[in-house]
């Protein structure tokens, strides 16, 4: 048997992080056992479905790496499918026309909701002779009534519910489009999943999915049920919690291999293992250790975690990512260093992208003024005549030799000639070329910026001083 799991996002929105992480889980899962990846947009419903989320989706799944086998499908290219077998249902009298008003289903629900009773169908249309019938009708399944449905899922246990909890459920709407558990019934069946590894907000709808599944005669897929991902305040994780689209960590700089190992861990471990390389999650993932609790969304340790990252990837794979961010702050890396070696000077000063980004702005950009507190401490009238000479230093070194090693000799017998202390030449030297108190080694940071815009700002740094 080959596993065949798919991912079903529904594109009302950007993709949320509890759904990349159930993508991630069928993902592994089919990429462990050989099988298949199938990826299908739920696009049934027509007011909350736009082509932007679908894009947003596809554009999320891509840049996290996780690449589908087939697909994508589209629910709403298959209708003609939805009712050829909601007509078999209809023949073996499995599912019927139901003519029920609008009103009446309104009246039902608010009588039983006064008898203190869960809303339902009350079977009314069950026998109807639908020949006679005429207006709008929506076809209903026909739930058993006795009985009870089985969930054996692979993260719950057993779980066992009534039929008669379960009423009479729409298959397909008046217009023609399928409920959401038909449609998923349909494609699961004609998708051959074996595995429907989903969010476990679904886990109310399996039983009605595998009485259908039943009535269609078909056999049942292995269902596991994942938890939800909290807020730091204990509720299910939510546009209120602030962002939580995978485009949003995306814009904040976090990378795909941290977003992928944060998520994984999020809902199921491999001893205390905390460092995830793809190889290793393909090779030690199995649904069968997913845990049952749902779990907080801890982004202290998604930072961590991208730190990691940034210092471990080969900088030259993380540079268009980087080139995207400078240009999201309208810095054009082509008139300065090149960017993986302004990479590797700031990795280990970063926890995101974008800051990184932000951080290297005057790599690329001449700043407008130099940080206030910065100034105010660091360049004191005292050490213009030290910076002065710096500057002369500096200048002696031609442009074939404006290499860091070249550059810290200069700070050093400035420093030294001027019986300055090391830090007391380098940090003034820091802030007139970088407008700031943090940057990389000073030296790397003078030749990354380059010989020229280094004299400049010294020159302007100095002006200022004495102006
Ligand atoms: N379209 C559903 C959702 O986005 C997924 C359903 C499923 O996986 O069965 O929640």
């Amino acid at each position: 048997m080959t596993v065949r799991t798919r991912f079903a996002p529904s594109p009302t929105g950007f993709l949320h992080v509890g759904s990349a992480r159930t993508a991630l889980y069928c993902w592994l899962y089919a990429k462990k056992l050989g099988g298949k990846f199938i990826l299908r947009i739920e696009d049934t419903d027509r007011e909350r479905s736009t082509q932007e989320a679908i894009d947003a989706i596809l554009d999320a799944m891509t840049w996290l790496g996780l690449d589908w086998s087939e697909g994508p499908f589209y629910q709403m290219q298959r209708l003609e499918r939805y009712q050829e077998v909601v007509e078999t249902l209809l023949k073996s009298g499995h599912a019927y026309q139901c003519y029920c008003s609008k009103e009446r289903i309104e009246q039902l629900r608010i009588d039983r909701l006064a008898k203190k009773e869960k809303p339902r169908y009350d079977g009314h249309c069950r026998h109807n002779n639908h020949q006679t019938q005429s207006g709008s009708y929506v076809i209903r399944f026909r739930n058993p009534d006795t009985g009870s449905v089985e969930v054996e899922d692979v993260v719950h246990g057993k779980v066992i519910v009534q039929n008669s909890e379960l009423d009479d459920l729409i298959l397909v709407r008046s217009d023609g489009i399928p409920t959401y558990n038909f449609g998923v019934v349909v494609d699961d069946l004609d998708m051959n999943i074996t595995h429907v590894i989903r969010g476990d907000d679904h886990l109310a709808n399996t039983p009605r999915q595998i009485n259908i599944l039943k009535a269609l005669g078909a056999s049942l897929p292995v269902y596991a049920h994942v938890s939800m991902i909290l807020g730091s305040d204990g509720k299910r994780l939510s546009k209120r919690h602030g962002a939580v689209s995978v485009q949003h960590y995306r814009e904040e700089g976090i990378l795909p291999e941290a977003l992928l190992n944060y998520l994984i861990r999020l809902g199921w471990s491999h001893g205390d293992q905390e460092i995830f390389s793809r190889d290793e999650m393909i090779q030690y993932f199995d649904i069968q250790d997913i845990n049952k609790a749902a779990t907080i969304f801890n982004t202290e340790k998604l930072l961590w975690l991208n730190q990691h990252y940034l210092k471990t990837l080969e900088p030259s794979s993380l540079v268009p990512e980087f080139q995207r961010h400078l240009e999201n702050l309208g810095v054009y890396a082509d008139q300065g260093p090149p960017l993986q070696d302004v990479l590797l000077a700031q990795r280990e000063r970063a926890k995101t992208l974008r800051e990184m980004a932000e951080k290297s702005v005057y790599f690329y950009q001449d700043f407008e003024s130099i940080d206030k507190d910065a100034k105010a401490k660091n360049l004191k009238g005292d050490i213009a005549p030290g910076l002065k000479a710096l500057r002369e230093a500096l200048s002696l070194l031609p442009l074939s030799k404006w290499h860091a090693p070249a550059i810290h000799n200069a700070i050093v017998q400035t420093a030294e000639k001027l019986d300055l202390k090391l830090g007391k030449l380098a940090q003034p030297l820091r802030v007139a070329v970088t407008g700031n108190t943090i940057s990389p080694p000073i030296d790397m940071t003078c030749e990354l910026i380059g010989r020229e815009r280094v004299l400049n700002r010294l020159d302007r740094a100095l002006t200022q001083i004495w102006g």
